[in-house]
């Protein structure tokens, strides 16, 4: 992909999105580096729902201390991972007290020695607490660098290098949140939003969904159910050569989107039996709701 490119693309998600914000509820860097903590293989909105009580009792480390990872467990057990977290949580909060007088440090080395904060986190932390360009790494930066063609690389460690080495300086500030809400909501990791992504002219993806499937990629962007699910293991290629079942035509032509393929098979499967599955519902939608949902988002 080009400079060219590359700078209308962020132009595009500034211009859909100015100010762009962490969904992390947080009201000081504690609270955020406390919600970023709780938030690895979460959602945010998982987080926020417990964080909204947690904060009213503990927002500060010398708090956090206090309340012990006994205290703290109540109130982040909905959350994945809770027990390890409570742990990380309250010895991070012991550190901050301990070495850096009660405050958040600012500053990457100190961060990273903290208890559960990687290199993700603390960029988080430093980007959005403290104004720093850093871009931090999820799976929905890592898809849409790696999807579109703006900044490839094989692991986290080198997409981010990548995109710091070729985001234009006025788009790094926000170049974190523009890409993490565009993979979140639009390029999503199933089956992407393709026909109203506001960057779909530039990206470089080769199995973009096609503008049929629309109503199944918005469904599942909204079913939790359906995007929890793991994918199933792609088909071969040649199974169709060797004599498998064959696959629709959109599906055969992408080798890199076996989940496109599987609920495309899904939906056509039941729409000739007059069923539908759990909650691909929404695949049954009359003929006609495609054109519908298309005009409505223009
Ligand atoms: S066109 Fe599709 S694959 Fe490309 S960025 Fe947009 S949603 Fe993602």
């Amino acid at each position: 992909m080009n400079a060219a490119k590359r700078r209308l693309i962020f132009e595009r998600l500034r211009a859909a999105n100015p100010n762009p914000r962490s969904e992390l509820e947080h009201g000081s860097p504690y609270e955020l580096l406390v919600a970023v903590v709780l938030s690895a293989q979460a959602t945010d909105k998982s987080v926020n729902i417990a964080t909204e009580k947690l904060f009213k009792v503990a927002n500060t480390p010398q708090a956090m201390v206090k309340l012990g990872v006994e205290g703290l467990i109540p109130y982040i057990a909905s959350i994945g991972l809770y027990r390890n977290k409570a742990k990380n949580v309250v010895a991070l909060s012991e550190m901050i007290v301990r070495e850096h007088g009660g405050e958040v440090p600012r500053d990457r080395e100190s961060l990273e020695k903290l208890p559960g904060v990687g290199r993700k986190s603390a960029n988080v932390v430093m980007n959005v607490a403290f104004g720093e360009p850093t871009i931090a790494v999820d799976t929905h930066v890592f898809r849409v660098a790696n999807r579109t063609g703006l900044a490839p690389g094989k692991d986290p460690a080198e997409v981010e290098q990548n995109l710091l080495k070729v985001t234009p300086e006025e788009f790094r500030l926000n170049a974190h949140h523009w890409l993490i809400l565009h993979g979140r909501y639009t390029c999503i990791a199933r089956l992407p939003k393709c026909p109203v992504c506001p960057i779909v002219d530039l990206c470089e993806f080769k199995h973009k969904t096609p503008g049929a499937l629309l109503p199944l990629a918005e469904a599942e962007a909204e079913h939790p159910m359906v995007k929890g699910k793991p994918p199933k293991p792609a088909v071969a290629p040649d199974a169709t050569a060797s004599g498998k079942r064959g696959r629709p035509p959109v599906a055969a032509t992408s080798a890199r989107a076996p989940a496109a393929q599987n609920v495309a098979s899904t939906a056509r499967k039941g729409r000739l039996s007059g069923t539908t599955v759990g909650a691909r519902k929404p695949a049954a939608a009359p003929r006609g709701a495609a054109k519908r949902t298309r005009t409505n988002q223009r």
